[in-house]
């Protein structure tokens, strides 16, 4: 397997931009042998960026699998295993076309639609313009009310995520599975005129590590102190090290939470008499509890009770008349960019270059395109 830095030199060496610019995100699979894709003006064509789309000569195309292998759109056979639609509405002055929503297989979609013959299967894939991707996801990742310099940073973190993530799909029909799916269009009332300035600053902005793009983690709030991502993802990343972080002075980073013994127990799968944090890390978060001779992975204790209910792992946790008290601070896995830490930088003045090198020290920031 090529390495990222090698898979980044390719990319951008072999593709026009406008492959590094959109984003193939997995529908899920058709149920049924055929899927239907309407819109106006309903062109298709190859699966490819730099392809010709041509007229369907209809509202509706039907798409299915032939008996003998291969698709069908319409009635008629087409070479390959995928085609692509597009919906167009064309202006009276001629030579003007804008990208229209499809609908394919019962849900409207901005972009392009991929269907894609897998196995006996038919595949669905949203392809869509990856700056249009981000104006849509950021507002539910970030509140859409923090300053403009933290909806900066988190667009560029946001950014540089999605493309490692496609750089990482390399080859494979999509790149993001159908749960992101549901975040851009159920965040789509979530855009406005905020995040799509904060889109916009950043164009083409990513964060590079030896010229390939990090691992851009990030989360609600640390606490006080980021974690490193060995600890917290087991990525041991020179650019995910602890940092300071005034975050902890927040009301809104501590939190505390109530579980039953009986409760415990189920989480812990043994007894939970005698309870007590066994490890922490170098920050101080908790990762492995302890009862008796018995002890868990605190990460898998956090996961088995919740996620929003175990805020984070850095806590303490103490025994009382109703079971274990635990009481602690920030929200999330606590790597990379912590949101409210950057909204108190922002709001101290700081830009988001500044937020962005405080939060991934030795990562550089790139105009990719
Ligand atoms: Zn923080």
């Amino acid at each position: 397997m090529l390495r990222p830095v090698a898979l980044l030199a390719l990319l951008l060496a072999s593709t026009p931009a406008a492959a590094v610019e959109t984003m193939r995100i997995s529908m899920g699979d058709v149920e049924g042998a055929e899927v239907r894709i309407s819109g106006p003006g309903l062109r298709f064509g190859g699966d490819s960026e730099e392809g010709d789309f041509v007229r369907v000569g209809a509202a509706e195309a039907r798409v299915r699998r032939r008996g003998g292998g291969g698709l069908e759109v319409n009635g008629a056979p087409i070479l390959g295993d995928a085609v692509r639609f597009r919906a167009e509405t064309e202006s009276p002055d001629a030579g003007v076309a804008e990208v229209a929503p499809l609908r394919a297989g019962g849900r409207e979609v901005r972009g392009e639609v991929v269907v894609r013959l897998a196995g006996t299967r038919l595949q669905l894939i949203n392809v869509l313009p990856l700056e249009d991707y981000l104006a849509a996801v950021l507002g539910s990742e970030m509140p859409v009310s923090f300053p403009l310099e933290a909806l900066k940073a988190q667009a560029v973190a946001a950014r540089t995520y999605a493309l490692q993530k496609k750089l990482e799909a390399y080859g494979s029909p999509f790149h993001m599975g159908s749960s992101v799916l549901h975040q851009v269009y159920g965040g789509m009332d979530r855009e406005d005129a905020r995040t799509r300035a904060a889109v916009a600053a950043t164009r083409g902005q990513v964060l590079t590590y030896e010229l390939a793009p990090i691992e851009a983690y990030f989360h609600a709030s640390c606490g006080g102190r980021t974690e490193s991502g060995a600890a917290a993802l087991q990525r041991d990343l020179p650019y995910l090290k602890p940092v300071d972080c005034p975050c902890g002075e927040l009301p809104a980073s501590h939190w505390s939470a109530q579980v039953s013994t009986a409760e415990m127990d189920a989480a812990l799968r043994f007894a939970s008499a005698g309870l007590r944090t066994a490890a922490r890390t170098a920050t101080g978060r908790v990762s492995r509890v302890a009862a008796g001779a018995r002890s868990l992975d605190a990460a898998q204790l956090r996961q088995r009770l919740g996620y929003t209910r175990i805020k984070s792992l850095s806590f303490d946790v103490e025994r009382n008349a109703q079971g274990f008290r635990f009481t602690g601070r920030g929200y999330g896995h606590g790597a990379g960019l912590c949101q409210w830490g950057a909204k108190v930088l922002a709001d101290r003045g700081q830009g988001y270059k500044d937020i962005l090198a405080h939060y991934y020290p030795g990562a550089e920031l790139q105009q990719l395109y």
